[in-house]
């Protein structure tokens, strides 16, 4: 009898070889990035209390009212959640191991988070970021040198048709007073909120700027602006942000509404889109912004902040073709074999061309055997080898080995298996 057969989790996705080595390339292309501007990674756990995101993010939030994988841990009643995002994460890190005592840090994390949404293209529920943090930096500097490296990487990726929206949500006090005005005319709309805005109007009616919801957006359009509210810091803080970017030839453009996802952001925020078709209306391919407040927020002492996180599920998907062009062979050389003697001679020059620092792929038969050498060489094809290294029952004997040269003008030599690697070396490492 048959048993029934496993799938994934709704909304999560297998990365299968011919996509991981897009995923692993891109990685690759990321950590020279990051590197390049002096980031260095670092790791919290996957899974944090609760809490620790209710109060992170803000309880009347997305995310945290919708989104989480929470759960109660069954041995000993913790409350638990998947984490949605990184920044939370490594804001309760770096207060608990005082990261940032010696000086400001910049650091980065990459990996799955979780939300659950409903699944559609570049939408999961679980899915990749990239999380950017500067750490203990208060200067509008380093709001711009965000944007001005996330453009460097745009242009290595050649991601093209990528635009900025950049707004600013000034300082507590400033929102407070706005906060105050928007209720006022939000009460004074009450017929036209859905029900998410009436439970969001006292708790976090900037919330409700950033809704979705069409039937609301003239109304909202209209709605009291930060703007009008901000005080001189606050203004000259977002004009020399805007200042910078204007001197390294950054386009952007203000978008009064942009007020990201999460509550902790002040002063700088910004998202940058792809209007193309590939990612629909799920164009925002990162977001960041300054979180000043989130270290006091978890229990920390003041410590300015700065991030951005990207997607990188729709990064991939905007930039495959770059990626998959500049792949590298999954190995240098395949080895193949006919007949036992042969085998036994193909395993020790496995061993040896490893040794020399070239990745080999030996061909390893089934319980009948290695199979003809014809079926070995779409197997060698395949694996996309520069080298075939082919060993018969004559060359074991006359002590050579065949080396076919599987790409460019391809051709055939036939050495004494003790030249095999240096010949190999030469070709493929140039030394
Ligand atoms: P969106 O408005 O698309 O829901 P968000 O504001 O919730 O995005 P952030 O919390 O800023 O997203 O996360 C940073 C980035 O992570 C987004 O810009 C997007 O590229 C990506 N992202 C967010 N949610 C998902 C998801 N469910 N699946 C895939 N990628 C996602
Ligand atoms: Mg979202």
């Amino acid at each position: 009898m048959s048993k029934e057969k496993f799938n994934a989790v709704k909304g999560m996705n297998d990365i299968l070889p011919d996509d991981a080595a897009l995923w692993e390339h891109l990685e690759e292309v990321l950590r020279g990035w990051l590197k390049s501007y002096g980031y260095r990674n670092m790791r919290a756990p996957i899974l944090e209390k609760t809490g620790l995101f209710a109060r992170g993010i803000g309880e009347f939030t997305d995310v945290v009212e919708k989104e989480m994988f929470s759960f109660i841990d069954r041995l000993n009643g913790d409350d638990l959640t998947l984490r949605t995002e990184f920044t939370a994460g490594v804001v309760r890190a770096a207060i608990e191991s005082n990261l940032t005592y010696n000086g400001p840090q910049r650091v980065y994390s990459m990996g799955p988070v979780f939300r659950h949404e409903r699944p559609q293209k570049g939408r999961y529920r679980q899915f990749h970021q990239l999380s950017v943090e500067s750490l203990g930096f208060g200067g509008a500097d380093m709001d711009a040198e965000l944007i001005v490296m996330l453009r460097d990487l745009w242009d290595e990726l050649d991601l093209r048709d990528v635009r900025l929206e950049l707004n600013t949500l000034g300082q507590p006090e400033e929102r407070a007073a706005h906060r105050v005005a928007l209720i006022a005319y939000f009460e004074s709309h009450n017929e036209l909120l859905d029900e998410d805005a009436r439970r969001r109007l006292h708790a976090n009616p900037l919330r409700i700027l950033d809704t979705k919801n069409p039937a609301m957006q003239e109304m909202v359009n209209n709605a009291p602006r930060l703007t009008e509210f901000l005080g001189d810091e606050s203004k000259s803080r977002f004009e020399q942000v805007q200042r910078l970017l204007k001197d390294v030839g950054i386009d952007f453009t203000i978008n009064p509404r942009l007020v990201r996802g999460l509550d902790y952001y002040n002063h700088t925020v910004f998202e940058w889109i792809c209007d193309g078709d590939t990612l629909g209306s799920q164009g925002t391919i990162c977001g960041g912004g300054r979180y000043d407040g989130l270290f006091e927020l978890l229990g920390g002492k003041p410590t300015p902040a700065v991030g951005f996180a990207i997607g990188l599920e729709r990064l991939i998907l905007l930039t495959q073709d770059t990626l998959k062009q500049n792949l590298d062979a999954n190995c240098d050389v395949y080895v193949m074999h006919q007949g036992e003697v042969a085998a036994r001679a193909a395993f020790g020059v496995a061993v040896s061309l490893r040794q020399m620092g070239l990745s080999v792929v030996l061909h390893c038969g089934g319980s009948e055997g290695a199979g003809s050498f014809k079926s070995q060489m779409k197997k060698a094809d395949a694996s996309n080898a520069s080298f075939a290294v082919i060993i018969g029952e004559d060359e074991v004997n006359a002590g050579t080995v065949n080396i076919k040269s599987l790409r460019g003008e391809g051709g055939q030599v036939t050495l004494a298996s003790t030249e095999a690697a240096s010949y190999l070396m030469q070709k493929i490492a140039g030394v």
